[in-house]
């Protein structure tokens, strides 16, 4: 191990042999849980945030526009955090406690997957590159509470078997975060649950109003994988708590 100063945050959590931390969980998971939840001033992400205060955690609404974010954690009961997943900065070192972590955000773009290379790394960014330094900044709190919860509201559009639908960057975008989801899922320890999810088609500014269900539906699945048990799934992709082919 080096010095102090050149050791890694996320990998001294996570693999130092010393650390037995991991192993005492079970009285840990009845300790109040910090959750956090992506573009939650809006949709199925405020939706999300919502049932899961009613769920009995605490929850931070993660914004981009910070004073809408504000607006939201006023009106449901929650806190706010400024949130924008094309800027790391913004989030890198504000989520050391969290061990709830539902990465909703998204941004539907229907061009052609050549148009528009900036809408492009921007939607790569929202849907995998922005979750991947989330799960991965909140780890070292996941390992040392024995317990972890990760939620990623993919699509069914992110699906091959499904035939990757939508724009071809959104669907790019979420079938990685559908590979991310088994990845992570293989490289973390058993008590950090992490799966994906679909909605379905919901009623918000993305899916429109002639959307077959609401945003407090669509959390439904949310909640429950972001409460799972102990004995619970990890590296699933679900929707209406039954799985889905990726
Ligand atoms: P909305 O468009 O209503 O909300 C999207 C949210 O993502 C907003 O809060 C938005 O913030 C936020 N967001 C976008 N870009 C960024 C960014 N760079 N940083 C931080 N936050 C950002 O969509 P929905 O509520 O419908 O969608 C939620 C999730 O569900 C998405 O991942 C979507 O792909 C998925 N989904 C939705 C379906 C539907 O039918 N609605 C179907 C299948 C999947 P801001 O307000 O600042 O723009």
């Amino acid at each position: 191990m080096g010095r102090a100063a050149d050791r890694d945050p996320v990998l001294d959590h996570f693999t130092d042999p010393g650390d037995d931390r991991a192993g005492d969980f079970e009285g840990e998971v009845e300790r109040m849980q910090t959750a956090l939840v992506t573009g939650a001033n809006r949709g199925i992400g405020k939706a999300i945030a919502s049932a899961l205060l009613h769920a009995g955690l605490e929850v931070r609404v993660g914004a981009r526009d910070l004073a809408e974010g504000e607006a939201v954690a006023a009106e449901i009961g929650a806190q706010a955090m400024a949130l924008d997943l094309t800027d790391p900065q913004t989030f890198h070192d504000a989520i050391t406690d969290v061990t709830v972590l539902v990465n909703n955000a998204g941004v539907l773009w229907d061009g052609g997957v050549f148009d528009d290379p900036g809408r492009f790394e921007e939607t790569l960014q929202v849907s995998v590159n922005g979750p991947y330094a989330l799960i991965r900044a909140a780890l070292p709190a996941m390992t040392a509470a024995g317990y972890g919860r990760v939620v990623n509201v993919s699509s069914d559009w992110g699906s091959f078997t499904q035939g990757l639908g939508g724009g071809g960057a959104y669907a790019i975008g979420k079938a990685a975060m559908n590979a991310l989801t088994v990845i992570a899922d293989r490289d973390t320890p058993d008590f950090i649950k992490i799966n994906s999810m679909c909605p379905g088609w919901v009623q918000t500014r993305m899916g429109g109003a002639d959307a077959t269900r609401s945003p407090e539906e669509a959390a439904d699945t949310a909640v429950w994988l972001a409460t799972l048990p102990g004995d619970g799934p990890s590296g699933g992709f679900f929707r209406d708590r039954e799985p889905l082919s990726w």
